[in-house]
């Protein structure tokens, strides 16, 4: 490429004001009253912002595609045909008090890519494709993400189709009826890189006054029930060294938990949830307790052990109390490390605009974790105000706005020339 061409694109930029714009226009749908969005996935307000997005995207130029899952990728078409596309988007639904940029702020972040490539006339040599992917939150259909993980082969197409919400009415069904059972196969084709450009949902950028997070990585969890067996007695006659206190037992658990948490600071998070004392009653010497335990990390060696010394302090704990114990964990999701030319390229980018810039590790699931296992992927987060989300009082500044969408322009345009990732 020529060397006025290269300084062209250094220079190039993200409109910011459209940008905002088609924030707003796209938040009237599903407007609740508190100022945030209710548009929860595959309902009627889903499909008018489905239609909005299509429409904008081929008013760009792309041409649209629609998978079986509901996915639909906007492709603007690059120099080499052949080439696999660099991918960026999120989600269009939201939580039933849902915010106004969770999920919508990548989704036109991406959007306005592909804007502001037309707008400068640039022709990338990998195609650009523009997604949202269907049913992020989990909120009407369980599990969360569901359609991104049927699209990397975590769960089969049967699987995702036939998840049903509150009613019995299965993802399948509802993508039909809102005109987005699309014919293309889910996943299963080569991508060169990809970007999720995303809102904190934390308070961590906020705080240390930085406008960008480089994403390295995503937390991985494990979930955990616990159960303590003592013996129901009476509180007035039963001596305290008589007790075998199933509650005091939990509740040793739960301090310990918690400092475990702080032990594997600042990544480490530790939490006791849910927690259910038998028979709940004022004065009886509680012989029973269940209660919930959820651990997250980045590094699966950290959580493996967590995961140890949780099952040493029980049985310490147990046995101290003269109390019955038993643990199952019923959930592990291994850490998603980021790929580390993506991760280079979010970094590049952002120290190329001048924007301080911080590593961080998400602490929330998103697509782009499941993507992580199919291609090679990245994210970048701007902070919101407070760390609020899931909430209708989320908030972003308009310079936080255009910042991260700076940024994902131009970790995808270093990615989508040919021999970069
Ligand atoms: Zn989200």
């Amino acid at each position: 490429m020529a060397e006025q061409d290269l300084a062209a694109i250094a220079a190039l930029r993200v409109n910011g004001a459209r940008l905002w714009d088609s924030l707003e226009r796209m938040a009237q749908i599903g407007a609740t009253a508190k100022g945030g969005v209710c548009r929860l996935a595959l309902t009627e307000l889903d499909r008018e912002g489905r239609d909005l997005f299509v429409q904008w995207a081929r008013d760009a130029g792309c041409t649209i595609r629609v998978d079986r899952m509901g996915n639909i990728f906007a492709r603007r078409a690059g120099r080499n045909p052949d080439a696999a596309p660099v991918l960026t988007g999120s989600h269009a639904d939201t939580q039933p008090t849902g915010g106004r940029y969770d999920g919508i702020y990548g989704v036109l972040g991406g959007l306005e890519v592909v804007r502001a490539l037309n707008d400068a006339g640039i022709e990338t040599d990998h195609p650009i494709e523009v997604v949202i992917w269907t049913n992020e939150e989990g909120s009407r259909f369980a599990p969360a993400m569901i359609a991104s993980g049927v699209y990397a082969g975590v769960y089969p197409l049967d699987y995702g189709l036939s998840r049903t919400d509150a009613s019995g009415t299965t993802i399948g069904e509802a993508l039909a009826h809102i005109g987005y059972a699309g014919e293309e196969p889910v996943g299963g084709t080569p991508v060169h890189a990809a970007y999720e450009l995303h809102i904190e949902q934390g308070a961590i950028l906020e705080r240390s006054g930085k406008t960008i997070g480089v994403v390295t990585a995503g937390q991985g969890q494990r979930w955990y029930e616990i159960e303590l067996e003592g013996v129901d007695a009476h509180a007035g006659t039963t001596p305290m060294e008589l007790r075998r206190d199933a509650l005091v037992g939990a509740a040793r658990m739960i301090t310990f938990v918690e400092a475990l948490g702080r032990r594997y600071a600042p990544y480490g998070r530790a939490t006791v949830g849910m927690i259910d004392a038998k028979p709940n009653s004022r004065n009886t010497v509680p012989g029973r307790c269940f209660f919930t335990v959820e651990f997250r990390h980045p590094d699966s060696e950290v959580l493996a052990q967590m995961d140890a010394q949780l099952r040493d302090e029980l049985a310490r704990v147990a046995e101290a109390a003269q109390l019955g114990h038993k643990i199952e964990q019923i959930f592990n999701y291994a850490p998603v490390p980021f790929a580390p030319a993506c991760i280079e390229a979010v970094r590049r980018a952002a120290d190329a605009l001048g924007l301080p810039n911080a590593d961080i590790v998400s602490g929330a699931g998103h697509d782009a974790c499941y993507l992580a296992r199919v291609a090679p992927t990245g994210m970048i987060f701007i902070p919101c105000i407070d760390g609020l989300s899931h909430n209708e009082g989320e908030a972003i500044t308009p310079e936080w706005c255009e910042a991260g969408a700076n940024v994902l322009l131009h970790a995808m345009l270093a990615s989508s020339q040919s021999g970069q990732r």
